[in-house]
């Protein structure tokens, strides 16, 4: 039996990065991965890479582009005549972004010695994981084993999920046509992104969402002007609306929705997205078998070091819950190595950024306002709209804010929360300089070079102390 030091199951970020930090601090390291490729070959990368970031990264840019040639482009003096979307093109396009990214896994893998062990591991208890592989089945022996498997959509009982009419976030990767009426369950980021590409497309798309807040992980500033931008842009948003049951035929689906007193109302579309979370992955682990302890959502259970209750047994990402963010996943596998090197990382959850690629899109890092509020914590707030940026001004993006919350006694950063053109870039410097404790002082006392958008975080955090120079 084939012995290494770490053994991974899950070639996802958590996974595939855990496994190249684990090379580079010198252990030996094999990855089992069981997800297949449209072509039947094995491929590393998770749901990120396949199914998730960056197809839908993928897909948004390209629509919007689209969206830009068609309504915008005018403004700067560009007159495109009949600009037409090829969706065939579109997703060949983002199937090699895939293809690329995923064999670039493979090849860092080979860089770093790492062994690819292609097939679904189960474990089997004493440091053996069993792999049935597309060929034949197989034992390997570990130190340690790293469960990394990630997560699947979640279910609703009633929707049956065949990627036809009635899809998840995998489904509405890979539409082959522009679907004329789009239902989606779910105004989670999923369901946004996945919203945003196809309405751009031409998409009629209808956002059922059971909860009467939008978006409440969210700052209330930035979650209310978002819901106000996106409802301009034509996504019918309906907050408060529980979809409770289904019907489809080989046309259309057919969602009833939940009615105060019996009454309820049906709504009819072309295909249905269920974009309702995700679900921890332990499925075909063997975790019953073995008595590896789940939580009462399914999740596995870990300590603060990724333990399990299993000897030598640790688990890192989207299976262990909290954050089902990539860049989560990958730190955590980096941390769990170099632990197991006898390190000691330091991971701050509380300072992890957080993305909706929508457009404008949505970043934040930190506390919101109503989260402040509902602790009773004092603090300044300081807003910057991109109205007033130079630079937003001149690339016709001007929508949006940015919010700069710090403690009223320190000036300690406790959150600063930003919609707006490449807000998902611009949160990198409200991270860092919270990483390193900074206060809203700081983030004033910096320069920026000019003109840019980090201007308008720069101006947010002068507004804190009521001193911004362009508003
Ligand atoms: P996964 O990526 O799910 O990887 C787990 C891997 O383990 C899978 O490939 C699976 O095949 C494999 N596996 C499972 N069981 C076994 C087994 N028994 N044996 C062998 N292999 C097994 N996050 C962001 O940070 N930014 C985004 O923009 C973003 N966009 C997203 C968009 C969509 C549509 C979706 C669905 C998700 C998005 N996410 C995003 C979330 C992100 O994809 C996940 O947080 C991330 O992939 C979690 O990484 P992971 O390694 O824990 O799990
Ligand atoms: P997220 O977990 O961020 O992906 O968001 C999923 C969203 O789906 C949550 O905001 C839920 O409130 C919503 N949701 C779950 N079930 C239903 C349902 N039956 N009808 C409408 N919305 C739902």
């Amino acid at each position: 039996m084939q012995e290494f030091d770490v053994i991974i199951i899950g070639g996802g970020p958590a996974g595939y990065v855990a496994a190249i930090r684990g090379a580079q601090l010198g252990f030996s390291v094999a990855c089992i991965e069981t997800r297949q490729n449209a072509r039947g070959k094995g491929a590393l990368g998770g749901t990120c890479l396949n199914v998730g970031c960056i197809p839908s990264k993928s897909l948004l840019d390209s629509s919007h582009l689209y969206e830009k040639l068609q309504h915008e482009s005018k403004a700067h003096g560009i007159e495109v005549d009949g600009a037409r979307i090829d969706v065939g093109v579109m997703q060949k396009r983002k199937d090699k972004v895939v293809s690329m990214l995923t064999q670039g896994i493979a090849s860092l893998f080979k860089k770093h010695g790492i062994t690819w062990l292609e097939g679904t591991g189960a474990l089997a208890g004493d440091g053996v994981v069993r792999i049935s592989g597309p060929v034949q089945t197989s034992e390997v022996r570990g130190k340690h084993i790293v469960i990394a498997t990630g997560s699947v959509p979640a279910r609703l009982p009633f929707a049956n999920v065949d990627n036809e009419r009635i899809c998840d976030s995998t489904g509405a990767l890979a539409f082959d046509e522009v679907p004329e009426r789009l239902g989606i369950i779910g105004a989670g980021v999923i369901g946004l992104e996945l919203g945003s590409v196809w309405r751009r497309l031409g998409s009629a798309v209808t956002v059922l969402e059971a909860s009467p807040d939008f978006l409440p992980a969210v700052d209330q500033a930035v979650a209310g002007e978002a819901l106000k931008t996106l409802r301009k842009q034509g996504l019918t948003i309906r907050l408060n609306t529980r979809v409770e049951s289904l019907a489809h035929d080989k046309e259309s689906v057919t969602v009833t929705l939940g009615g105060e007193d019996g009454d309820s109302e049906t709504l009819t579309f072309d295909r249905l997205i269920v974009a309702v979370g995700r679900a921890p992955n332990t499925e075909g682990l063997n975790a019953e078998g073995v008595g590896l302890a789940l939580d009462g959502r399914g999740f596995v259970q870990v300590d603060a070091q990724f333990r399990t209750n299993l000897d030598g047994v640790f688990a890192v990402g989207d299976v262990i819950g909290g954050a089902m963010l990539a860049h989560k996943a990958s730190e955590e596998g980096v941390a769990l190595m170099e632990m197991l090197a006898g390190q000691k990382p330091a991971l701050d959850h509380d300072r992890m950024p957080w993305v909706i690629y929508t457009w404008p899109e949505i970043a934040w890092v930190g506390k919101t306002t109503q989260t402040l509020e509902a602790e009773g914590r004092a603090f300044r707030e300081g807003s910057f709209p991109f109205l007033a940026s130079g630079r937003a001004r001149a690339m016709n993006d001007t929508g949006g804010m940015v919010r700069v919350l710090a403690c009223a006694k320190t000036d300690a950063l406790l959150g600063v929360h930003i919609i707006g053109p490449n807000a998902s870039e611009l949160v990198s410097e409200a991270v860092l300089a919270m990483a390193f404790e900074g206060t809203a002082e700081d983030l004033a006392r910096t320069i920026h070079a000019h003109p840019t958008l980090a201007e308008t975080l720069h101006e947010a955090a002068l507004a804190v102390d009521d001193r911004a120079l362009h508003i």
